[in-house]
């Protein structure tokens, strides 16, 4: 046999954490306390009535055969209740699908709709998933920066004509990971015309619409006025109810796009757990209960940090959303060595910028998912990095 792996798997850039992932397994070795604060993934577990509702929900024999491919009506209702509710928008059941986890969707998104030698417009910094699918399938990455002094918020008017030509689809996520930016209700009516003029699917990624702070609700895209006609937003409950492990998502919005990944999707997977789905029934339906602790928890967890760091006389601002602080490094050094340090002086594990694409130079990234005992610990351990 020949386990030569296939052009596109080679062609994958190098895994960004590959040197952190070293250095951690080192220092644990030599019995070091790590703090990560690297990981975009809960520590909190999901709430005793969801874990509930699943336990009963697997004793149904129904439930133990195929799911149906779209999910099921039963979930897919919740979801347009939950968004009639929370946004206000109105969708119906074939605007609507069940995902494995909104990853799952993001990346099978380019094979329904992208050939070889179209373009796909994607945010850099950025979750990596939308690059890297865009290239199995044969298109090719277009970056978009997202930088500080737009807001975070990308600049359509700068992508050049040769380029808009050929662009199939572009990806767009707030609240944004890493920046924790959220856009504006004029932003997406920007992008829905440049959508319309250019023939181009928007795909927005919202799994961290319900972590916010201060009683500022994001937006969704799908609440633009003709947003639905240009594109879809992926949801997930992983962040919004702690279910990373669970891996339930969904696709909703222009009724073509929603069938053209569920092409995909039924060649290739059978859906989620019809158990989990309707775990998910509950927790969409129970969601303003829910979710006001999650929020309160980490909205504690971030004043503790950004106030420690501003003691530091770090340059930081408090999040508006998600569980990450987007700070810049100090002048003299780079991502890369200013991670590298505070994990070598303090053993707080962060994740440098450049780990979400060249852009991300002279960030790096917390994530609050370590308990306000924990943060604190961080932040004092890391003043050592400030007399260093
Ligand atoms: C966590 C995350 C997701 C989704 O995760 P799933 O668990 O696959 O639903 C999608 N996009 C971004 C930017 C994320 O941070």
């Amino acid at each position: 046999m020949n386990p030569k792996l296939s052009k596109r798997v080679q062609s994958l850039p190098p895994y960004p954490f590959a040197d952190l992932d070293r250095k951690k397994v080192e220092l644990r070795k030599q019995g070091k306390d790590l703090i990560d604060l690297s990981i975009g993934d809960p520590d909190i577990p999901t709430p005793q009535p969801i874990i509930a509702a699943m336990q009963k929900a697997v004793t149904n024999a129904e439930y133990h055969r195929y799911p149906p491919y779209s999910g099921t009506v039963a979930f897919r209702e919740s979801v347009i209740r939950w968004y009639k509710r929370r946004f206000g928008v109105s969708l119906t059941l074939e605007e609507t699908l069940a995902l494995i986890g909104s990853k799952e969707g993001i990346a099978n998104i380019h094979y329904a709709f992208v050939n070889p030698g179209d373009v796909v417009l994607c945010p850099t910094p950025g979750y990596p998933v939308y690059s890297v699918a865009a290239q199995f399938a044969g298109g090719e990455p277009y970056f978009l920066p997202l930088r500080h002094d737009r807001a975070f918020l990308p600049d359509l008017n700068s992508i050049p004509d040769s380029v808009l030509k050929r662009a199939k689809l572009l990806h767009l996520n707030y609240p944004n990971n890493p920046t924790a930016a959220v856009a504006t209700e004029a932003f997406f009516k920007e992008v829905v015309a440049f959508a319309q003029k250019h023939n181009i699917i928007v795909c927005h990624d919202a799994p961290y619409t319900e972590i916010y702070f201060d009683n500022k609700k994001p937006i969704s895209f799908l609440q633009t006025p003709g947003a639905k006609e240009v594109g879809i937003e992926f949801h997930s409950l992983s962040k919004t109810f702690n279910m990373t492990g669970w891996r339930l998502g969904f696709a909703c919005g222009h009724k073509d796009v929603i069938a053209g990944l569920a092409k995909i999707k039924t060649n290739v997977d059978s859906g989620p757990f019809a158990a989990i789905q309707e775990a998910g029934v509950f927790s969409l339906d129970h969601e303003e209960g829910l979710t006001p602790s999650i929020r309160k928890e980490y909205q504690v967890r971030r004043d503790t940090l950004v106030t420690a760091l501003k003691k530091l006389n770090f340059e930081v601002t408090a999040p508006p959303a998600t569980f990450y602080i987007w700070m810049s490094v100090p002048k003299n050094t780079t991502a890369t060595a200013f991670a590298a340090a505070i994990l070598e002086k303090s053993s707080v594990v962060v994740t440098p910028g450049t780990a979400f694409g060249k852009a991300g130079e002279g960030y790096i990234r917390f994530a609050l998912t370590a308990s306000v005992e924990r943060l604190k610990e961080a932040a004092e351990r890391i003043s050592i990095i400030r007399s260093w």
